[in-house]
C-alpha cells in the first residue's frame, strides 16, 4: 500500500509525503520545518523516518524549509544540478556580508513587497520564520566547533569543527537527479521529467511503487506533448488547477506579474486543466488531486465545478474522485 498525503499546497508553500512501508519521501519542503514536521505528525508520519526530500523546482514555496529540514533530521536532498545551483546561490550571503547582514537584507525585501507580489510563488511569506529557523540550527551547529576549540589561539589554528555552522546552503547529504532518468529511492522508483516553468530546471514527478503509479505536476505553465505523456496511466494524478481566468484579469495582481502566471511558462488555469480532463486525459486515476490553488485569483467551488463538469463521464464510484488540495491543512491521506 502505497500512502499520499498533502500537508499543504499552494503559492505560500507546498509539501507532500508518499510512503510505503519500507520508504517515506517528501516532494518539495516549501514551509517552515517546523510546520513540515507539526503537519507530518498530525498526518501520522514520523520526520524520523525521512529517506529523502525531493525538490520540483528553487521557488521559495517550495523550498524555504530545506535547509532545515535536511539539517535537522539528516534528510538526503534529491534535486537537479541547476537547482541544487541556484538554490545555493540565493541561501548563500555574498563574500562581504555576514548572515545577520542577510537575514536583515531579506527581511527587508520582504518588506517591500506588494501584498499582491506575495502570493506569487517568487517570494513567501513565511520567509522570515524559515530564515530565524536556519539561523537558529546553524547557532547550534556551531556548538561543538566551541567546544573543541580552547581560546582565541586553538580557534584560529583549527577550522571549526563542523562546516555547517558557517554555510547556510550547507546540506548534509544531495543527490543530483536529471529530467527523463529515472532513479530509486527504497522501494520507490522516481521518474523526473521537465515542466515549463520559470525556473532553472522545473520538473514534475512519476512516482512508482507497489504496483502504483502517481503522477505529480504542479507549477507549470502549459500541458507539453512531453508531460501529457507522463501523466498517462496514473493511479494517482496531482495537477495544479492555480487560477480562474476573469479572476486573474480582473484581480489585485500587478500586470506584469498577470503577465507571468498566465505565460506559458507560469501556471494553469482552471480551463486550463478542464480541457486537459475532457480531451484528453485517459480516466485512469482513483484520485484527481486539483493543487497550488490561488487565494487570490480562485475560488474553490470554481475548481470542482471545472473539473467535475470536465470529467463528466469519466467520474465513477470507484475512479477519479476528485479532491482539493489545501494551503492551510493537510489534506487526509490517500491509500491507494
Ligand atoms: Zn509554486
Ligand atoms: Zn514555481
Amino acid at each position: 500500500m502505497v500512502r499520499v498525503t498533502v500537508l499543504a499546497s499552494g503559492s505560500k508553500g507546498n509539501c507532500t509525503v508518499v510512503a510505503t512501508s519500507k520508504t517515506r519521501i517528501v516532494l518539495d519542503a516549501g514551509l517552515s520545518c517546523r510546520e513540515i514536521v507539526k503537519r507530518m505528525r498530525l498526518a501520522g508520519e514520523s520526520p524520523e523516518d525521512l529517506d529523502g526530500v525531493l525538490i520540483t523546482h528553487e521557488h521559495q514555496d517550495h523550498i524555504q524549509g530545506l535547509s532545515v529540514l535536511a539539517r535537522r533530521w539528516n534528510v538526503p536532498v534529491y534535486a537537479t544540478e541547476a537547482t541544487h545551483a541556484a538554490w545555493k546561490r540565493w541561501m548563500t550571503p555574498r563574500k562581504t556580508m555576514s548572515f545577520a547582514a542577510w537575514l536583515e537584507l531579506r527581511r527587508q525585501q520582504q518588506a517591500n513587497l506588494s501584498p499582491a507580489s506575495t502570493e506569487t510563488d517568487e517570494t513567501g511569506p513565511d520567509l522570515t520564520e524559515a530564515a530565524l529557523e536556519l539561523a537558529t540550527v546553524m547557532a547550534e551547529e556551531e556548538e561543538p566547533a566551541i567546544k573543541a576549540t580552547n581560546g582565541k589561539l586553538e580557534e584560529k589554528m583549527f577550522p571549526p569543527a563542523s562546516p555547517a555552522s558557517e554555510d547556510p546552503s550547507y546540506l548534509p547529504l544531495v543527490e543530483h537527479f536529471r529530467a527523463g532518468v529515472p532513479f530509486e529511492i527504497g522501494d520507490i522508483r522516481v521518474t523526473p521529467f521537465t515542466v515549463p516553468h520559470d525556473a532553472v530546471d522545473p520538473v514534475g514527478f512519476i512516482l512508482q511503487a507497489e504496483g502504483m503509479r502517481i503522477a505529480v505536476a504542479t507549477d507549470l505553465g502549459y500541458l507539453p506533448p512531453n508531460v501529457r505523456m507522463h501523466l498517462q496511466r496514473a493511479d494517482l494524478l496531482m495537477i495544479e488547477s492555480n487560477h480562474d481566468l476573469e479572476m486573474l484579469r480582473d484581480g489585485p495582481y500587478p500586470w506584469a506579474v498577470k503577465q507571468r502566471v498566465l505565460s506559458r511558462v507560469g501556471h494553469l488555469s482552471n480551463d486550463a486543466v478542464g480541457e486537459y480532463l475532457s480531451n484528453e486525459y485517459d480516466g485512469a486515476a482513483r484520485f484527481v488531486i486539483l493543487a497550488h490553488i490561488s487565494e487570490s485569483n480562485n475560488l474553490p467551488e470554481l475548481v470542482r465545478l471545472s473539473a467535475e463538469r470536465a470529467l463528466d463521464g469519466k467520474m465513477g464510484l470507484l475512479g477519479n474522485k476528485v479532491l482539493l488540495a489545501s494551503q492551510s491543512m493537510p489534506l487526509e491521506s490517500i491509500y491507494l
